[in-house]
């Protein structure tokens, strides 16, 4: 065993604001294809695709104007037609458009998402039916008889149109954001959160997470475009070395490789479906062939009874779902091994 990390808990305990990344995914100018959607509404293919030509000309454009540039900064968009899509398409970001999730339990939370593959391409799903908030007032008989409390609920469902151009557009530059490796901007401030709600105040970044019954109206801030530049530097996609220092400087140390089932099971772990002592196995597994090192220093004290940190579970579930690097979540581990909450 070699290597080792301090470890500095200061980042995961504050409660300001974080922009979250994942680091570069694109090595040069990408294309973009987008998919048409099998569906009968009509002109849903005419719309999405102008909604995705303006969400991917907006982050060009605003890239160019933030670097001072000219056509640096290019995105190649490409609308696939259906019949076009019988055999293999080649493209670095791909979004297929679907009218709502497959998995029930996506059901009105998730409006798109999107995959970073390790090969630098990206996968991005948008689900484009619009959702309706019903009314439904009923009674519930209070204890006293005679006496009912009277309830309101709203009952969300799908209806068998577009969501309106504006939140659309919006989950589409969202999207792009995080295939282009941005992470989520997260926000511990209610009042802000509020204010945003109400459209008193535009939020600082398209890259919030948004719930699909909130209306918010978000947008590519100058603080987006900056997060990227920070990846990739001012001269476009290519600039691979900046990249590299901006790995040594921030994370310290190389990209981490980790076996796929390993993010199965931070997922699984986070989501409470796996218990704490199997995570522990699985990493446990990873130390002893060398997968991850973890110096032991021999001084800790350590009791087997503490509890596993929530910024510890919070990074294994952010992790899992692409949105911050490998490092941050080795960290984790590597903090639980150190304080003896696991012991290898
Ligand atoms: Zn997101």
């Amino acid at each position: 065993m070699s290597t080792i990390l301090l470890f500095s808990p200061y980042q995961s305990f504050s409660q300001q604001d974080k922009f979250e990344i994942i680091g570069q995914t694109m090595t040069h100018d990408p294309t973009i294809c987008a998919l048409e959607p099998n569906t009968t509404i009509l002109d849903a293919w005419k719309k999405l695709s102008k909604y995705t030509r303006g969400a991917v000309l907006d982050w060009e454009t605003q890239l160019n104007q933030q670097t001072r540039t000219r056509d640096v900064w290019n995105m190649e968009l490409q609308l696939i037609p259906l019949e076009k899509q019988t055999h293999e398409i080649k493209c670095d970001i791909t979004i297929e458009f679907l009218p709502k999730p497959q998995n029930k339990e996506e059901e009105f939370v998730v409006l798109g998402y999107t995959i970073n593959n390790k090969q630098n391409d990206a996968d991005i799903v948008i689900y484009f039916l619009n959702i309706e908030l019903e009314r439904v007032d009923y009674t519930e008989p209070a204890n006293d008889p005679g006496y009912y409390y009277s309830i309101v609920e709203w009952i969300p469902s799908y209806a068998d149109y577009l969501i309106p151009s504006e939140p659309l557009t919006m989950t589409i530059k969202h999207e792009i954001g995080h295939a282009l490796g941005l992470g989520h901007y997260i926000s511990y401030d209610d009042d802000a959160l509020q204010k945003w709600q109400d459209g008193v105040q535009r939020p600082p970044s398209i890259m919030i997470p948004i719930e699909p019954t909130k209306v918010i109206s978000a947008d590519i801030t100058p603080l987006d475009v900056e997060k990227l530049i920070q990846i990739y530097g001012r001269d476009g996609f290519y600039s691979e070395e900046i990249v590299d220092e901006i790995y040594e400087s921030k994370i310290g140390h190389e990209r981490v490789a980790l076996p796929d089932w390993i993010r199965n099971n931070a997922k699984w772990w986070s989501d409470g479906i796996i218990s704490d002592k199997d995570f522990a196995s699985g990493i446990e597994f990873m130390i002893k062939n060398d997968i991850i090192t973890v110096e032991i220093t021999g001084t800790n004290s350590f009791s087997t009874e503490q509890k596993i940190p929530d910024w510890v579970k919070s990074n294994a579930k952010w992790w899992s779902e692409y949105l911050i690097p490998s490092e941050e979540f080795v960290k984790g581990l590597q903090f639980l091994v150190k304080s003896g909450i696991i012991q290898v």
